[in-house]
């Protein structure tokens, strides 16, 4: 019986703490709770999920873009994600052929290279995109309260809060 389930996070706001564009490593500073992935990466693949519409903004480049997510795996002193996706879309390009979220691409992609049904994956993220990616690939969510829950209904307070959910 296949019974494998995922768990794709957000980044900015979810394990490390909001910055609008990161930019610079020392930015990154990652959020309590982060230490949890350790214990749920036993029983869940875990992928990582994150825009950075800085890029075609011209707020910063690839490489500036590389070295945040670079300082962000150094800090969490492991990579727990089986697969991660940096979706460069600017906004208004959320088409079928875009990975930016709300697009269901990336969960649509996993769900098929890992055989994992989408309704045994759940995004964790704080904004409406991220509770909307998962709800146009017919997956789960759980949305952390912040600014940027925009019309979608926060369901916990804190990345410990949400991984206690699972
Ligand atoms: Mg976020």
């Amino acid at each position: 019986m296949n019974m494998k389930r995922a768990i794709v996070f957000d980044r900015d706001g979810t394990l490390m703490e909001h910055v609008d564009y990161p930019s610079r490593p020392e930015q990154v500073r990652l959020v309590d709770g982060v230490e949890l992935l350790r214990e749920i990466h036993r029983e869940y693949l875990l992928f990582l999920h994150t825009n950075q519409s800085g890029v075609p903004r011209g707020l910063m480049t690839a490489t500036d873009c590389r070295s945040v997510q670079r300082e962000f795996i150094r800090q969490l002193g492991w990579n727990p994600f089986a697969q991660t996706r940096i979706a460069h879309e600017a906004p208004g390009d959320e088409g079928p052929d875009s990975y930016r979220k709300p697009s269901p691409r990336f969960i649509h992609e996993i769900s098929e290279e890992f055989c994992i049904d989408p309704r045994a994956i759940t995004m964790i993220g704080d904004s409406e995109c991220d509770a909307l990616a998962a709800k146009n690939a017919g997956a789960k969510s759980i949305l952390i309260r912040s600014p940027r829950n925009g019309s979608m209904p926060p369901d916990v307070d804190s990345l410990e809060e949400a991984l206690s959910l699972l």
